[in-house]
């Protein structure tokens, strides 16, 4: 189906959707590279929340009531710099410090309060207002930019997606048993980022699956450009 022309003076736009650990963040910085793009990791605006809840001391189960106000007392920003953007908490950049197990192990439940889905929106859709953007999440396809010309749900094998995470995690070649234990940690995650009222994760109707299972790096940064260049007219 063609899609309508937008008006996005600086190419197209690319969501880039799918569960914990199957490859997107790291696809998306390489496809928004070749394509002289930015990219935008909607997850680490999650992450910055929720690591500057933790810092300051509110409460897991007080989340859910988090107004606007003290959502933006957290100040939490995502700035433009190069191709991406930096998440800074304070003025502090917080890259590494978002990518944390403490994190991990909270940030579904801050990305499942409806209010701070809501005060993350203009930031996220703001990214996308000039085109030529690839944005990795979970409801990119479906509700940030539900008009991108292109639309990838990317899937792994838990095992693999776990190893994966493993692997950039500095941890060589982990044993099985660590393996299990991630799988079962980023398969939570996904359970309840599928199962949450608000913006769930979810594949978009015309989304292209792609199964990174038995691929290469390379061969799903290649298959996503291909897809990008065609939806992009050349
Ligand atoms: O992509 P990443 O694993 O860094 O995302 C961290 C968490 O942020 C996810 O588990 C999910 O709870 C939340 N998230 C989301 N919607 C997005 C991106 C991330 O709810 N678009």
């Amino acid at each position: 189906m063609t899609q309508p022309k937008l008006n996005r003076p600086d190419g197209i736009i690319i969501a880039l959707d799918g569960p914990a650990g199957s490859g997107k963040s790291s696809t998306a910085r390489a496809v928004a590279e070749r394509l002289g793009y930015r990219h935008l990791d909607s997850g680490a605006f999650y992450r910055a929340l929720t690591w500057a809840a933790l810092r300051a001391n509110i409460p897991a189960d007080e989340w859910t009531a988090l107004t606007p106000e003290q959502l933006d007392a957290l100040d939490v920003h995502g700035a433009p710099e190069g191709r991406s953007y930096t998440l800074t908490v304070s003025g502090w950049d917080v890259s590494d410090a978002i990518r944390t197990p403490e994190v991990n192990a909270h940030v579904s439940r801050m990305a499942a309060v409806p209010a701070v889905r809501e005060w993350l929106m203009d930031a996220l859709r703001e990214a996308g207002a000039r085109g030529g953007l690839v944005a990795d999440g979970r409801d990119i396809g479906t509700v940030v930019f539900p008009d991108a010309e292109l639309k990838a749900y990317l899937v792994a094998a838990p095992e693999e997606r776990a190893r994966r995470r493993l692997r950039e995690q500095g941890c060589g070649d982990p044993s099985a048993e660590n393996v299990r234990a991630e799988a079962r940690r980023l398969l939570g995650r996904d359970e309840i980022d599928a199962g949450r009222p608000v913006a769930p994760l979810a594949e978009a109707a015309d989304a292209v699956r792609i199964d990174t299972t038995a691929l290469s790096f390379e061969a799903q940064v290649e298959a996503v450009v291909r897809l990008a260049r065609e939806r992009a007219g050349g």
